[in-house]
């Protein structure tokens, strides 16, 4: 028994017909991921520490309860090694620039190097932490969230680019309307506007009204449970007075407080990360 769950689990991983020398060179486990890689990661330790902290960070934004089971993080050295390993492994899954997969296994994420590499990692890590707890997640809170969490912790508050045409847009009154992204059900046909827009509610959720942010956690811990969760525009709309203009309210004053800035910005040391 144990034999053959260890021969389906490598099945699923992709691991059988790796060859006997090894292609992952560096392995590092961070939280519950194991990250396997193709290149070295020293330089990496602050996007491996980053991992390690995005379970607890959306814990404690979110209310998603830890993972029971571990993770697969495989990190390609380029495009080429990574479609090549597409091509042998998945054969069945369309070209994305990164990948979460999830079958009868565990969650693995697959990520080669370019200049939207700690992104991709970050995006698709927090897809698969969501996956890993959750029965079931709404496209739109899927992708909202995974947009939110994908920045370093220190840029997700006040310095997502989305945060621009949003504030631009809602001067004019034109709000993200959060019925509209609940009936999207097919990745395959979301659009840039609709990250965006999924990650505005998320935002507004994690640093709007404390109302909101007690009904996303209430939401997840309903999904958790397998409790039937409802729609969250409509539990939002119970919870939080005057919502349509409070959402309207956050995205136009939304900003940083200069003093913020100063103190945690100290020249020379912005930017953090690889890239
Ligand atoms: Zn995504």
């Amino acid at each position: 028994m144990l034999a053959l769950l260890v021969a389906s689990f490598f099945a699923a991983s992709g691991w059988a017909a790796e060859p006997a020398t090894n292609r992952w060179i560096d392995v590092r486990v961070a939280g519950p991921f194991v990250c396997r890689s193709e290149f070295p990661l020293h330089g990496y330790e602050k996007l491996v520490t980053q991992l390690a902290r995005l379970q607890t960070d959306l814990a404690r934004l979110a209310g998603v309860p830890a993972p029971k089971e571990r993770i697969e993080l495989l990190l390609f050295r380029d495009e080429q090694s990574y479609r090549r390993y597409l091509q042998i492994h998945e054969p069945h899954l369309p070209y994305r620039r990164a990948l979460f997969v999830k079958d009868q296994g565990p969650g693995r994420v697959l990520v080669h190097r370019s200049p939207d590499f700690e992104v991709d990692v970050r995006h698709e890590c927090t897809h698969a932490l969501l996956h890993a707890t959750l029965p079931m997640v709404p496209l739109w809170l899927d992708e909202g969230l995974a947009e939110y969490f994908e920045l370093p912790p220190e840029k997700r508050a006040y310095d997502n680019p989305h945060l621009k045409s949003l504030r631009w847009n809602a001067r004019f009154n034109l709000l993200p309307k959060l019925e509209k992204l609940e009936q999207e059900d097919d990745f395959t046909k979301l659009i840039e506007k609709d990250y965006r827009d999924s990650w505005a509610w998320v935002h507004f959720m994690i640093h709007g009204p404390v109302e909101a942010r007690r009904e996303l956690a209430g939401f997840l811990a309903d999904v958790h449970a397998s409790t039937p969760p409802g729609r969250l525009s409509q539990r939002l709309a119970a919870r939080v007075p005057n919502l349509r203009s409070q959402f309207a309210q956050h995205l136009k004053t939304w900003k940083e407080p200069p003093q913020i800035r100063q103190a945690h910005k100290p020249k020379g040391i912005w930017p953090f990360g690889n890239r």
